[in-house]
């Protein structure tokens, strides 16, 4: 049976590389009819809060992802949160170190650097040099007496590591690259590299599916599981898979800090759950060469973490908005209008909330679903249809009103007035016949017509959204532009 886990620490605000990671392993868990551990990484106090806990579970359950065991529902390796399980860390941390697959540590943080600055300089490897590996207890006992505090730090075996990756193949470590590493802090802090691997064992995690700065931690985490298992704390080492970098403008690695890696914008801006995960399945993986759009269903129907290319997958802000928009129209007309309500109703709201009319809404919602690649400019869509009086765009209304404007509108008004308003084919052919009395092509006609009523020079079809928004407040805006 397949186990896999989502195991974020909570520090600042979700980001989609996270959001990509969540997803792999959702899947992955899906498809497999497996079990997904959601557990929280907050052992680092100093960068963990509260208020990035809450954010994380509430991103988690509107993208709709759902857990078999963590926060909020428990389960057979509770707690799921790392803070509350310090004294299994202590635990193990001992019993590493009676079995010699750990040791004290007293090297300063001054030693340590001075002495790699000197391997540096030699052409040596850098890393740990092993100096307190094998301290005899009176050499202990004098740093003990110096008012040392020892780190615990894990004893690497000297050979070599080597792994099948389920998504790059088999990688090798060699020893000396892969040097003893800190498990506890001085403060007896357990660290990432102690806690991370002991609750995958603990909690028999069988894929570990995770980004691939991830990857160099891999071969430490072998070796520990190896003492794990045979402590008796671990059953078996886990297969792992790193999925490839996200990369942003100039190709750099999309980082945490940058600004279009946070899924609170996406949320903002309105993008639907289904087609940012859409188009986040694609940073790596494909469902088929000629196939872009689809469901989630589809899509933990297909997946294979052993399917994810292992190269750097380029975010694209354009393509994302596009899927987006593809999701947008997939909806039907009926979902589409609720999941429009939080930018319809007030306070966000540009419009006195008493002036929304549901009716109105109603009919323009098909126009406006066709036309968007998120779901916040809605508002600009159809906000001539409940403010006052329209907002102009000063741009589009210098663009729209020309000389002889003034004569158009005139003409069309009158042709507006007699038209049939039942029909947008007739309020068409009023626009239509007032332009050629003025020697003008529809598109130029209707140009400033737009601008009257709507403020803009672009917006849904014309004459439909004229029909919706009614005769009367039509022809007082036209009236209005004549002023
Ligand atoms: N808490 C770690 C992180 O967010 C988890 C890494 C892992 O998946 O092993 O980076």
């Amino acid at each position: 049976t397949v186990r896999v886990r989502f195991c974020p620490s909570p520090t600042g605000n979700p980001h989609v590389g996270l959001v990509r990671t969540a997803l792999f392993n959702w899947a992955f868990a899906r498809h497999n009819e497996g079990t997904l551990v959601f557990r929280i990484e907050d052992t680092d106090a100093a960068r963990d809060s509260e208020e990035s806990y809450n954010q994380l579970l509430d991103s988690m359950r509107w993208l709709g992802f759902d857990w078999d065991e963590g926060p909020e529902i428990g389960g057979p390796h509770a707690p799921y949160r790392q803070s509350q399980r310090m004294d299994i860390y202590k635990d193990v941390a001992q019993k590493l170190l009676d079995a010699g697959h750990a040791y004290h540590c007293y090297c300063s943080t001054e030693e340590l650097d001075t002495r790699r600055e000197a391997a540096r300089a030699a052409g040596k490897p850098s890393g740990y040099d092993g100096h307190c590996r094998d301290l005899t207890d009176e050499q202990k006992a004098a740093y003990v007496a110096e008012g040392r505090t020892p780190i615990v730090r894990f004893r690497m075996p000297d050979e070599a590591i080597t792994f099948t990756d389920l998504v790059r193949g088999e990688i090798t470590y060699l020893p000396e690259n892969v040097p003893d590493y800190g498990i506890v802090r001085a403060n007896g802090a357990p660290l990432y590299t102690l806690v991370n691997p002991v609750d995958d064992a603990l909690m028999e995690i069988t894929h570990v599916l995770r980004g691939e700065d991830l990857l160099s931690s891999t071969p430490r985490q072998i070796a520990l599981y190896k003492a794990l298992i045979e402590l008796g704390i671990a059953k078996e080492t886990p297969a792992f898979g790193h999925l490839p970098y996200v990369m942003g403008e100039g190709n750099k690695k999309l980082s945490k800090r940058d600004p279009e890696s946070s899924l609170n914008l996406y949320r903002e801006r309105g993008f639907l759950p289904e087609g940012l995960l859409n188009y986040l399945s694609l940073l790596g993986w494909s469902l088929s060469a000629d196939r872009d759009i689809f469901s989630i269903e589809e899509m933990v129907a297909a997946f294979d973490v052993t399917d994810v290319n292992p190269n750097p997958a380029r975010f694209d802000l354009k393509k994302c908005e596009a899927i987006n928009a593809d999701h947008i129209r997939l909806l039907d007309v009926k979902d589409f209008t609720e999941r429009c309500a939080p930018w319809l109703r007030a306070p966000f709201a540009p419009w006195a909330p008493e002036n929304f009319d549901e009716a109105k809404w109603q009919a323009i919602a098909p126009y406006a679903q066709s036309r968007m690649k998120v779901l916040s400019e809605v508002t600009d869509n159809v906000d001539f249809l409940f403010l006052a009086e329209p907002a102009v765009d000063e741009a589009s209304w210098t663009k729209a009103m020309k000389e002889g404007s003034d004569a158009l509108l005139r003409t069309a008004r009158e042709k507006l007035d007699a038209a049939d308003w039942s029909s947008p084919e007739s309020l068409k052919g009023a626009v239509l016949a007032a332009g050629e009395e003025h020697g003008l092509k529809l598109g130029k006609a209707q140009a400033p017509v737009r601008v009257a009523v709507t403020g803009r020079t672009v917006g849904l079809p014309l004459f439909e959204s004229l029909q919706i928004l009614g005769k009367e407040k039509t022809l007082a805006r036209v009236d209005a532009a004549l002023e």
